[in-house]
């Protein structure tokens, strides 16, 4: 496969205006560092109310928990999916109300089950039979919601096989929370991350249809569907605009439950902050490692520890910009610690500028989601990852 080419048009990630006002900001602080802008983050906010105007959006915080994002979100009504007893605490210290948010994590304790009911969270998510039964015990008469697995394909992130359960066991447990006084209110799924094929939503709603229908005949009414993440953010490879995807969406929607939509949750994560964020990285060394065949390494002061774990398999492709021009030429990219595995695309090098120099900068755009806090805290003594946030 051929290199990824560096000559991209910056226009189509942000205007001349926006880049120049973020180049200003970061223009004398220490790489490597985040930046991240709030007005993007609340665009996409309004972009997706407005595209699907039914749903309530439950931000996935695990993205970018960033307090000035959360406030923001805070402040425009959104709701959070919430996954620990940690990101709990920080969601009501910023005085959100706890029915403004859900348990969205399928693997939980006991006493975090418990630690949420006491602090009056009463939507839940679920999967199995022992988190039914914890539940029951540790939340009683609260509302769940029953995950069923996606497969995840075409998906640039996918979650694989460990949430969810097939449609049988599903049921069951649907069943069986209502035998212990829980209130089974739906059923949820995530298609997985950055996925670029919106008829997966497709085929997970049928699935969720069968299920209200056998829940239905056992008297059980479910009004409560939540679609989970998944909505892109813009990397290397083009997506289709927020309001395609709510399009599309919306007639699977209507195809399987026709013009009485239930209740709509949707969870985005990456959708939300990632485009807001920029990486910014200084380039380490430049080294060829054959006399004359070959490709040369670039070393950036960030990698796979300090925040760009998700080059994993090259899944995510960062849009990575040089403010050199000319001549380019493939590149392997690599980080700055003493793990071989710190190393970023090689599979599939890129195509940067040839005179590229030790000390430039090199961007990392469409950062703000799954970096910051997917970062090692002193690998090698490398703190972690500096973060700011600009309007
Ligand atoms: C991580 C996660 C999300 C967010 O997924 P994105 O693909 O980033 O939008 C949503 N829901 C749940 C339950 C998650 O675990």
């Amino acid at each position: 496969m051929s290199a990824f080419d560096y000559s991209f048009d910056m226009e189509n990630y942000m205007t001349k205006e926006r880049f120049a006002a973020f180049k200003k900001f970061a223009q004398d602080k220490e790489t490597p560092f985040l930046v991240t802008s709030l007005s993007v983050v609340a665009n996409k906010y309004d972009e997706l109310k407005k595209s699907m105007p039914y749903a309530d959006v439950y931000y996935a915080v695990k993205a970018n928990p960033t307090e000035e994002i959360l406030k923001l979100l805070r402040d425009r009504g959104s709701y959070f999916d919430v996954a620990s007893i940690y990101e709990l605490d920080l969601i009501l210290g910023l005085g959100v109300s706890p029915n403004r948010l859900s348990y969205g994590n399928t693997i939980k304790k006991a006493r975090d089950i418990r630690y949420f009911y006491e602090k009056g969270v009463r939507l839940f998510v679920s999967d199995s039979e022992s988190d039914v039964r914890k539940l029951a015990e540790n939340a009683p008469g609260s509302d769940i919601f029953f995950r069923i697995l996606a497969d995840g394909l075409g998906a640039d992130w996918p979650l694989s096989r460990k949430f969810g359960a097939q449609p049988d066991v599903i049921f069951e447990n649907i069943l069986l929370a209502k035998e212990l006084g829980l209130n089974p209110r739906g059923v949820s799924f995530h298609v997985g991350s950055q996925q670029m094929d919106i008829t997966q939503w497709r085929s997970a709603l049928k699935t969720c249809r069968e299920i209200f229908d056998a829940a239905k005949a056992r008297g059980i009414t479910l009004d409560l569907l939540n679609m989970g993440g998944g909505f892109p953010a813009h990397y290397m490879h083009a997506i289709k605009d927020t309001y395609v995807y709510a399009a599309e969406i919306t007639d699977f929607i209507r195809e399987f439950f026709g013009e009485q939509f239930p209740h709509i949750i949707i969870e985005p994560g990456r959708y939300m902050s990632g485009d807001a964020g920029i990486l910014v990285t200084e380039i380490v060394m430049l080294s060829s490692k054959e006399l004359e065949s070959g490709i040369p390494w670039v070393y950036v002061d960030a990698g796979k520890f300090g925040g760009l774990i998700e080059t994993l398999d090259e899944c995510i492709r960062y849009p990575i910009y040089s403010e050199r021009e000319g001549e380019a030429n493939d590149y392997v990219i690599a980080g700055p610690t003493c793990d071989s595995f710190d190393v970023l695309y090689e599979k599939i090098p890129y195509r940067l500028p040839s005179n590229m120099e030790e000390g430039d900068r090199l961007y990392f755009l469409t950062a703000g989601a799954y970096t910051q806090t997917y970062c090692s805290i002193f690998f090698n003594g490398f703190p972690p990852l500096r973060s700011y946030v600009i309007d």
